[in-house]
Protein backbone atom coordinates (compact mmCIF):
# COMPACT_ATOMS: atom_id res chain seq x y z
CA UNK A 1 0.00 0.00 0.00
CA UNK A 2 2.63 2.32 0.55
CA UNK A 3 3.19 2.90 -3.23
CA UNK A 4 -0.43 3.82 -3.45
CA UNK A 5 -0.94 7.36 -5.50
CA UNK A 6 -4.58 7.16 -4.92
CA UNK A 7 -5.99 5.27 -2.21
CA UNK A 8 -10.16 5.50 -1.96
CA UNK A 9 -11.98 4.14 1.04
CA UNK A 10 -15.89 4.08 1.53
CA UNK A 11 -16.51 6.99 -0.83
CA UNK A 12 -19.98 7.59 -0.10
CA UNK A 13 -22.01 10.34 -2.81
CA UNK A 14 -26.06 11.05 -2.79
CA UNK A 15 -27.87 13.83 -4.27
CA UNK A 16 -31.03 15.09 -2.89
CA UNK A 17 -33.60 15.59 -5.27
CA UNK A 18 -37.49 17.43 -5.59
CA UNK A 19 -39.89 14.52 -6.24
CA UNK A 20 -43.49 15.84 -7.84
CA UNK A 21 -45.53 18.91 -6.93
CA UNK A 22 -44.82 19.17 -3.37
CA UNK A 23 -41.23 18.79 -3.77
CA UNK A 24 -40.56 16.24 -1.08
CA UNK A 25 -36.96 15.29 -0.88
CA UNK A 26 -35.66 11.88 -2.05
CA UNK A 27 -31.97 10.91 -1.73
CA UNK A 28 -29.99 9.58 -4.52
CA UNK A 29 -27.32 7.10 -3.65
CA UNK A 30 -25.10 7.69 -6.61
CA UNK A 31 -21.59 5.97 -4.85
CA UNK A 32 -22.23 3.46 -1.98
CA UNK A 33 -19.04 2.64 -0.19
CA UNK A 34 -16.80 2.50 -2.73
CA UNK A 35 -13.00 1.25 -1.99
CA UNK A 36 -10.09 1.28 -4.10
CA UNK A 37 -6.22 1.98 -4.31
CA UNK A 38 -3.62 2.57 -7.34
CA UNK A 39 -0.29 1.73 -7.32
CA UNK A 40 1.48 4.96 -8.74
CA UNK A 41 2.13 4.63 -12.42
CA UNK A 42 -0.49 2.12 -12.90
CA UNK A 43 -4.00 2.26 -14.45
CA UNK A 44 -7.20 1.17 -12.79
CA UNK A 45 -9.97 1.10 -14.97
CA UNK A 46 -13.94 1.16 -13.58
CA UNK A 47 -16.52 -0.25 -15.87
CA UNK A 48 -20.45 -0.78 -15.71
CA UNK A 49 -23.23 0.57 -17.62
CA UNK A 50 -24.25 4.29 -18.05
CA UNK A 51 -25.65 5.68 -14.30
CA UNK A 52 -23.72 2.90 -12.07
CA UNK A 53 -21.65 5.80 -10.23
CA UNK A 54 -18.30 5.11 -12.47
CA UNK A 55 -18.47 8.76 -13.40
CA UNK A 56 -19.47 10.51 -10.11
CA UNK A 57 -16.83 8.58 -8.04
CA UNK A 58 -14.29 10.02 -10.99
CA UNK A 59 -15.82 13.36 -10.21
CA UNK A 60 -15.30 12.87 -6.32
CA UNK A 61 -11.65 11.96 -6.49
CA UNK A 62 -11.42 15.23 -8.47
CA UNK A 63 -13.31 17.31 -6.16
CA UNK A 64 -15.41 18.57 -8.78
CA UNK A 65 -18.16 17.85 -6.12
CA UNK A 66 -18.27 17.39 -2.17
CA UNK A 67 -18.75 13.26 -0.92
CA UNK A 68 -21.22 12.85 1.66
CA UNK A 69 -19.08 10.09 3.47
CA UNK A 70 -15.31 8.81 3.07
CA UNK A 71 -11.61 9.54 2.35
CA UNK A 72 -9.67 10.26 -0.24
CA UNK A 73 -5.84 9.81 -0.55
CA UNK A 74 -3.60 11.39 -3.30
CA UNK A 75 0.22 11.07 -3.18
CA UNK A 76 -0.25 10.94 0.88
CA UNK A 77 -2.46 13.66 1.71
CA UNK A 78 -6.17 13.41 2.61
CA UNK A 79 -8.53 15.27 0.42
CA UNK A 80 -11.68 14.38 1.58
CA UNK A 81 -12.69 17.31 3.17
CA UNK A 82 -10.79 20.11 2.19
CA UNK A 83 -12.34 23.16 1.55
CA UNK A 84 -12.24 24.73 -2.33
CA UNK A 85 -8.89 27.27 -0.94
CA UNK A 86 -6.76 24.57 -0.40
CA UNK A 87 -7.26 22.03 -3.08
CA UNK A 88 -4.74 24.53 -5.32
CA UNK A 89 -2.17 21.97 -4.60
CA UNK A 90 -4.20 19.02 -5.71
CA UNK A 91 -5.55 20.44 -8.62
CA UNK A 92 -1.95 20.05 -10.19
CA UNK A 93 -1.74 17.09 -9.30
CA UNK A 94 -5.10 15.47 -10.90
CA UNK A 95 -6.43 15.91 -13.97
CA UNK A 96 -9.65 15.14 -15.74
CA UNK A 97 -9.52 14.31 -19.74
CA UNK A 98 -13.44 13.99 -21.17
CA UNK A 99 -15.32 12.11 -23.36
CA UNK A 100 -16.38 14.94 -25.62
CA UNK A 101 -13.27 17.15 -26.34
CA UNK A 102 -15.18 19.30 -28.47
CA UNK A 103 -17.63 20.15 -25.47
CA UNK A 104 -14.80 20.47 -23.00
CA UNK A 105 -12.81 22.77 -25.37
CA UNK A 106 -13.79 26.35 -25.17
CA UNK A 107 -14.74 27.27 -28.95
CA UNK A 108 -13.70 30.90 -29.03
CA UNK A 109 -10.42 30.00 -27.56
CA UNK A 110 -7.29 29.49 -29.52
CA UNK A 111 -5.90 25.95 -28.40
CA UNK A 112 -2.41 27.72 -27.89
CA UNK A 113 -4.53 29.63 -24.96
CA UNK A 114 -6.85 26.12 -24.15
CA UNK A 115 -3.48 24.28 -23.57
CA UNK A 116 -1.75 27.05 -21.56
CA UNK A 117 -4.97 28.40 -19.47
CA UNK A 118 -4.11 26.13 -16.71
CA UNK A 119 -0.01 27.44 -16.83
CA UNK A 120 -1.87 30.60 -16.60
CA UNK A 121 -4.20 29.98 -13.37
CA UNK A 122 -1.49 27.71 -11.77
CA UNK A 123 2.16 29.40 -12.29
CA UNK A 124 3.79 32.78 -12.56
CA UNK A 125 5.01 32.26 -16.17
CA UNK A 126 5.64 34.65 -18.49
CA UNK A 127 3.48 34.35 -21.70
CA UNK A 128 6.83 33.73 -23.55
CA UNK A 129 7.58 30.91 -21.48
CA UNK A 130 3.93 29.39 -21.09
CA UNK A 131 3.82 29.94 -25.01
CA UNK A 132 6.92 27.35 -25.29
CA UNK A 133 5.66 24.38 -23.09
CA UNK A 134 2.19 24.94 -25.23
CA UNK A 135 4.20 24.01 -28.25
CA UNK A 136 6.37 21.27 -26.62
CA UNK A 137 3.28 19.87 -25.16
CA UNK A 138 2.07 19.81 -28.61
CA UNK A 139 4.59 17.72 -30.00
CA UNK A 140 4.18 15.29 -27.01
CA UNK A 141 1.05 14.43 -28.08
CA UNK A 142 1.08 14.13 -31.94
CA UNK A 143 0.15 17.65 -32.55
CA UNK A 144 2.76 20.84 -33.76
CA UNK A 145 3.00 24.23 -33.05
CA UNK A 146 1.44 24.95 -36.28
CA UNK A 147 -1.76 23.79 -34.76
CA UNK A 148 -1.62 26.30 -31.72
CA UNK A 149 -3.20 29.33 -33.13
CA UNK A 150 -6.29 27.51 -34.28
CA UNK A 151 -9.51 26.91 -32.68
CA UNK A 152 -10.62 23.64 -31.29
CA UNK A 153 -13.88 23.26 -34.35
CA UNK A 154 -11.14 23.09 -36.96
CA UNK A 155 -10.05 19.63 -35.86
CA UNK A 156 -11.14 16.34 -36.13
CA UNK A 157 -12.37 14.23 -33.01
CA UNK A 158 -8.95 12.32 -31.80
CA UNK A 159 -7.21 15.76 -32.60
CA UNK A 160 -9.53 17.35 -30.23
CA UNK A 161 -8.83 14.51 -28.05
CA UNK A 162 -5.12 14.97 -28.14
CA UNK A 163 -5.60 18.99 -27.39
CA UNK A 164 -7.51 17.51 -24.12
CA UNK A 165 -4.62 15.31 -23.49
CA UNK A 166 -2.27 18.13 -23.98
CA UNK A 167 -4.18 20.58 -21.68
CA UNK A 168 -4.72 17.61 -18.51
CA UNK A 169 -0.73 17.12 -18.72
CA UNK A 170 0.81 20.90 -18.86
CA UNK A 171 1.01 20.95 -15.61
CA UNK A 172 2.97 17.92 -15.24
CA UNK A 173 -0.13 15.86 -12.75
CA UNK A 174 0.77 12.94 -11.39
CA UNK A 175 -3.42 11.43 -11.50
CA UNK A 176 -5.21 11.20 -14.62
CA UNK A 177 -8.65 10.85 -14.76
CA UNK A 178 -9.84 9.91 -18.03
CA UNK A 179 -13.46 9.69 -18.04
CA UNK A 180 -14.66 7.66 -21.61
CA UNK A 181 -11.76 9.35 -23.34
CA UNK A 182 -12.32 7.79 -26.39
CA UNK A 183 -15.93 6.27 -26.60
CA UNK A 184 -16.82 9.20 -28.72
CA UNK A 185 -14.23 8.69 -31.10
CA UNK A 186 -14.65 6.19 -34.51
CA UNK A 187 -12.58 2.50 -33.34
CA UNK A 188 -9.67 3.27 -35.40
CA UNK A 189 -8.70 6.73 -33.61
CA UNK A 190 -9.81 5.04 -30.26
CA UNK A 191 -6.74 2.74 -30.54
CA UNK A 192 -4.60 5.88 -31.35
CA UNK A 193 -5.47 7.38 -28.13
CA UNK A 194 -5.55 4.48 -26.04
CA UNK A 195 -1.75 3.99 -27.74
CA UNK A 196 -0.85 7.87 -27.14
CA UNK A 197 -1.87 7.24 -23.21
CA UNK A 198 0.36 4.80 -22.82
CA UNK A 199 3.10 6.09 -24.13
CA UNK A 200 2.71 9.12 -21.88
CA UNK A 201 2.17 7.00 -19.08
CA UNK A 202 5.58 5.32 -19.76
CA UNK A 203 7.12 8.51 -20.04
CA UNK A 204 5.92 10.47 -17.51
CA UNK A 205 4.99 7.84 -15.09
CA UNK A 206 1.51 8.63 -14.64
CA UNK A 207 -1.23 6.75 -12.82
CA UNK A 208 -4.71 6.46 -14.95
CA UNK A 209 -8.18 6.07 -13.35
CA UNK A 210 -9.56 5.31 -16.81
CA UNK A 211 -13.14 4.69 -16.68
CA UNK A 212 -15.71 3.46 -19.14
CA UNK A 213 -18.41 1.46 -19.95
CA UNK A 214 -16.88 -1.01 -22.20
CA UNK A 215 -14.54 -3.86 -20.72
CA UNK A 216 -13.27 -4.21 -24.76
CA UNK A 217 -11.80 -0.96 -24.56
CA UNK A 218 -10.18 -0.96 -20.65
CA UNK A 219 -8.86 -4.69 -21.56
CA UNK A 220 -5.89 -2.85 -23.36
CA UNK A 221 -4.75 0.15 -20.42
CA UNK A 222 -5.71 -1.25 -17.80
CA UNK A 223 -3.71 -2.98 -14.89
CA UNK A 224 -6.37 -3.78 -12.22
CA UNK A 225 -10.12 -3.42 -13.12
CA UNK A 226 -13.38 -2.33 -10.86
CA UNK A 227 -16.85 -3.59 -11.92
CA UNK A 228 -19.25 -1.43 -10.92
CA UNK A 229 -23.17 -2.04 -10.54
CA UNK A 230 -25.39 0.68 -8.80
CA UNK A 231 -22.97 2.48 -7.17
CA UNK A 232 -20.87 0.03 -5.85
CA UNK A 233 -18.06 -1.82 -6.84
CA UNK A 234 -18.76 -5.68 -7.61
CA UNK A 235 -15.71 -7.24 -8.37
CA UNK A 236 -12.27 -6.16 -8.37
CA UNK A 237 -9.29 -7.81 -9.71
CA UNK A 238 -5.83 -7.65 -11.84
CA UNK A 239 -7.15 -7.27 -15.49
CA UNK A 240 -6.31 -10.75 -16.46
CA UNK A 241 -8.25 -12.58 -14.02
CA UNK A 242 -11.37 -10.60 -14.80
CA UNK A 243 -11.08 -11.47 -18.16
CA UNK A 244 -9.82 -15.14 -17.83
CA UNK A 245 -12.04 -15.80 -14.15
CA UNK A 246 -14.84 -13.41 -13.90
CA UNK A 247 -16.42 -14.71 -10.91
CA UNK A 248 -19.61 -12.08 -10.25
CA UNK A 249 -22.59 -12.63 -12.64
CA UNK A 250 -22.79 -9.42 -14.00
CA UNK A 251 -18.99 -9.12 -14.77
CA UNK A 252 -19.46 -11.93 -16.74
CA UNK A 253 -22.48 -10.63 -18.46
CA UNK A 254 -20.74 -7.76 -19.78
CA UNK A 255 -17.86 -10.17 -21.02
CA UNK A 256 -19.87 -11.80 -22.99
CA UNK A 257 -20.94 -8.96 -25.09
CA UNK A 258 -17.45 -8.63 -26.18
CA UNK A 259 -17.04 -9.77 -30.02
CA UNK A 260 -14.29 -12.08 -30.74
CA UNK A 261 -12.51 -11.32 -33.70
CA UNK A 262 -12.18 -15.17 -34.47
CA UNK A 263 -14.89 -15.97 -36.53
CA UNK A 264 -14.52 -19.72 -35.54
CA UNK A 265 -15.00 -18.98 -31.53
CA UNK A 266 -17.83 -18.58 -30.37
CA UNK A 267 -18.88 -17.22 -26.90
CA UNK A 268 -22.21 -17.31 -25.63
CA UNK A 269 -24.09 -14.60 -25.07
CA UNK A 270 -25.84 -13.71 -21.42
CA UNK A 271 -28.53 -10.76 -22.20
CA UNK A 272 -29.65 -9.31 -18.56
CA UNK A 273 -33.30 -8.46 -18.55
CA UNK A 274 -34.34 -5.41 -17.66
CA UNK A 275 -32.71 -2.08 -16.97
CA UNK A 276 -30.91 -0.10 -14.55
CA UNK A 277 -32.85 -0.20 -11.28
CA UNK A 278 -33.31 3.38 -10.24
CA UNK A 279 -30.54 4.65 -7.68
CA UNK A 280 -33.50 6.10 -5.57
CA UNK A 281 -34.88 2.98 -4.71
CA UNK A 282 -32.64 0.04 -5.09
CA UNK A 283 -33.66 -3.07 -5.10
CA UNK A 284 -32.91 -4.81 -1.18
CA UNK A 285 -30.13 -7.48 -0.83
CA UNK A 286 -28.19 -7.82 -3.33
CA UNK A 287 -28.60 -4.56 -5.80
CA UNK A 288 -27.82 -6.82 -9.06
CA UNK A 289 -31.14 -9.32 -7.77
CA UNK A 290 -33.56 -7.97 -9.93
CA UNK A 291 -31.03 -9.03 -13.18
CA UNK A 292 -29.36 -11.62 -12.03
CA UNK A 293 -30.22 -15.31 -13.09
CA UNK A 294 -28.73 -16.85 -10.56
CA UNK A 295 -30.69 -15.47 -7.71
CA UNK A 296 -31.77 -17.28 -5.00
CA UNK A 297 -34.19 -16.00 -1.68
CA UNK A 298 -31.17 -15.21 0.27
CA UNK A 299 -30.01 -12.39 -2.78
CA UNK A 300 -33.19 -10.60 -2.06
CA UNK A 301 -32.95 -9.35 1.70
CA UNK A 302 -29.32 -9.79 2.24
CA UNK A 303 -26.41 -7.50 0.54
CA UNK A 304 -23.34 -9.94 -0.02
CA UNK A 305 -20.14 -8.57 1.41
CA UNK A 306 -17.24 -8.27 -0.84
CA UNK A 307 -14.93 -10.84 -0.18
CA UNK A 308 -12.00 -13.09 -1.90
CA UNK A 309 -12.17 -14.04 -5.16
CA UNK A 310 -10.41 -17.12 -6.83
CA UNK A 311 -7.53 -14.89 -7.95
CA UNK A 312 -5.06 -13.51 -6.52
CA UNK A 313 -5.77 -9.99 -5.40
CA UNK A 314 -9.09 -10.76 -6.69
CA UNK A 315 -12.82 -9.91 -4.75
CA UNK A 316 -16.18 -10.64 -5.56
CA UNK A 317 -19.53 -9.21 -3.84
CA UNK A 318 -22.01 -12.09 -4.54
CA UNK A 319 -23.63 -14.95 -2.29
CA UNK A 320 -22.53 -17.61 -4.05
CA UNK A 321 -18.85 -17.26 -4.45
CA UNK A 322 -17.05 -19.09 -1.51
FE1 LIG B 1 -26.73 -12.91 -8.27
FE2 LIG B 1 -27.25 -13.45 -5.72
FE3 LIG B 1 -24.73 -13.23 -6.53
FE4 LIG B 1 -26.29 -11.07 -6.37
S1 LIG B 1 -25.62 -12.36 -4.67
S2 LIG B 1 -24.93 -11.61 -8.02
S3 LIG B 1 -28.25 -11.90 -7.02
S4 LIG B 1 -26.22 -14.78 -7.18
Amino acid sequence: MSNALLKVSGLKKSFEISNGMFGKKKSVKAVHDVSFMIPEGKTFSLVGESGCGKSTTGRLISRLIEPSMGEIWIDGEEISKRKESQLKGVRKKVQMIFQDPYASLNPRMKVRDIVGEPLAIHTNLSRDERNKKVSDMLEVVGLSEYHADRYAHEFSGGQRQRIGIARALILNPKLIIADEPVSALDVSIQSQILNLLKDLQAEYHLTYLFISHDLSVVEHISDHIGVMYLGTIVETGPKEVIFSNPQHPYTKALLSSIPIPDPRMRRERIILQGDLPSPVNPPAGCRFHTRCPHAVDRCRVSEPPIKKGEGEDHFVACHLVD
